[in-house]
């Protein structure tokens, strides 16, 4: 086996030791079709436990099928469904109950929605399937959850089907823009804007329990506009809707578009309460293998964690061999002294404009960073745990600011680069 495959492997071993599934096909009785028919809703869910089995219980308005099977590091349960509208409690999930730490829903591709349970340990789906709610066409899909031990979670793995998606997916709509060819030297700088995360992946929740996607989706569109009022750039984006999308979705569509700059939006929140009403403010990523500081180290592990929490099987750890070998071709094309440049503009136009962070400009191992072809930076617009600063963050005001900040620093920094390379 060549060096790199066994590298490969030995990833998928580590992934993916311990792997166990229970595969269950759920079907209502009597239904045929695959696929429902459209305007599936779901409109309640609970967690149930009798201190031998956890039931994960969602109610739906129609019936469809659904797969149910496990995964292990991190031990989860996810549940596949086709497009389905949830209509839930925005705080549900957050607490757990029995077995259950935790779970997510959301779309995770263009009509598909997942489910990703999140468990305290090996479990065994003891029962699956759904009950008809009489005297009405709703549904109660439930799922029947019994912890085991880690030696019987053996044989197995929900790994294939977790990594049958969403790349495999016929997509039709999302990455919204179909990629075309391009090559450099394109009239118009390309520009990518990366909303982050979406759908079954919220990111941070705030203070005030509004999504990091939702806040970055909407500073997103708004730097969209002010770009393309500029007449001056192409602008695409890896997503424009509150869809999941993979973080080598992303950096496929970068290249694919063949970008003259990447540029990620993220929001930011701590863990500790008693910090939460002090830090605040907006820091700058640019890629290193090397974190500049731990708190750096410790975000880009949790921005690298996106596809794991959607259920999707990476292979990337974030750093090691790949990263140093990106970062010596980066080297040689410049791109990295282009990242900078872009960092230091960028770091200067958003300080006139919004509070950054004490340190506002860090590296680290950001993998949605990872391209050889674009200069490419990771913004975190402030502290979403920050209760003053998410409300902030929330205004069409501040979002309106944030956008025109960076589309002058997108404006200088081409004009310098024009003025260097005629
Ligand atoms: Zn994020």
């Amino acid at each position: 086996m060549p060096g790199g495959m066994a590298r490969l492997a030995e990833r998928f071993r580590n992934l993916w030791h311990l792997p166990a599934v229970v595969l269950g096909l759920i079907l209502l009785p009597g239904t045929v079709a695959a696929f429902p028919a459209q305007g599936v809703e779901a409109t309640a869910v609970r967690l149930l436990d009798n201190g031998k089995t956890t039931t994960f219980e969602l109610t739906i308005s129609k019936g469809l099928t659904a797969q149910v099977y496990t995964l292990a590091n991190p031990y989860r349960v996810i549940l596949d469904l086709p497009n389905l509208a949830f209509h839930l409690d925005p705080a549900a999930g957050q607490k757990g109950r029995g077995v259950v730490s935790a779970f997510r829903y959301g779309l995770f591709a263009a009509h598909k929605a997942r489910v990703v349970i999140d468990t305290t340990g090996p479990v065994r789906i003891a029962s699956a399937g759904m009950t008809r709610i009489p005297g009405s066409r709703a549904l109660k899909l439930a799922i029947v959850l019994a912890p085991m031990d880690v030696a019987a979670f053996g044989a197995g793995t929900g790994a294939a089907l977790a990594a049958a998606s969403p790349a495999d997916i016929p997509r039709n709509s999302a990455p919204p823009e179909k990629a075309d060819r391009k090559h450099k030297g394109h009239a118009k700088p390309v520009i990518v804007i990366d909303p982050g995360h979406g759908g079954i992946d919220p990111g941070a929740i705030g203070a005030n329990n509004v999504p990091e996607k939702s806040i970055v989706l909407a500073v997103a569109l708004q730097l969209r506009e002010a770009l393309q009022n500029t007449h001056r750039y192409e602008v695409k984006m890896t997503r424009k809707d509150d869809v999941f999308v993979s973080l080598d979705d992303r950096l496929k569509y970068s290249a694919d578009n063949d970008a003259d700059l990447f540029i990620s939006l993220h929001a930011d929140s701590i863990e500790q309460k008693k910090l939460s009403d002090s830090v605040r403010g907006a820091t700058i990523y640019t890629l290193s293998s090397r974190a500049s500081d731990e708190q750096a180290r410790v975000m880009a592990e949790k921005e690298n964690a996106s596809d794991l929490i959607a259920g999707v099987n990476s292979v990337d750890e974030g750093s090691g061999e790949e990263v140093k070998n990106i970062l010596i071709d980066l080297l040689k094309r410049e791109t990295s002294n282009f990242s900078a440049d872009f960092s230091h503009v960028l770091t200067k136009k958003l300080g006139q404009s919004i509070t950054l962070a004490r340190i506002p400009q860090k590296s680290a191992a950001f993998k949605v960073l990872k391209q050889t072809h674009a200069p490419s930076v990771l913004i975190e617009l402030g502290y979403m745990s920050n209760a003053s600063e998410e409300h902030e963050m929330m205004t069409v005001a501040w979002q309106s600011k944030v956008a025109q900040a960076i589309a002058s620093a997108v404006n200088v920094y081409f004009k310098k680069r024009t003025v260097a390379n005629p």
